[in-house]
């Protein structure tokens, strides 16, 4: 049975913690720069290459975040077995 790393809460990077990726812009299509949260930067640059265009991404630090894709679908991103928290219990 194959074993999964564990995604612990410091993987997350802080706010303001960027990296510069090249990404496809949404808009003309032209290669260009933009500041990405680290922890998200390689998933980020992965589906640039592949041609799949994203339109903006935050990890959540800390908390579910999400990377919006042109197509108007979206990727969101958590730590494995996050659990929603639920306000009516
Ligand atoms: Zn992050």
């Amino acid at each position: 049975m194959a074993k999964y790393m564990e995604v612990k809460e410091d993987v997350m990077c802080e706010i303001g913690d960027t990296t510069p990726v090249a990404v496809i812009c949404p808009v003309d299509g032209t290669i260009k720069e933009e500041q990405i949260d680290r922890c998200i930067a390689p998933i980020v640059q992965a589906l640039n290459v592949a041609n799949i265009v994203t339109a903006e991404s935050c990890c959540g630090h800390g908390r579910p975040g999400v990377i919006f894709m042109a197509d108007g679908r979206e990727l969101e991103i958590k730590p494995r077995h996050w659990k929603e928290e639920r306000s009516d219990r």
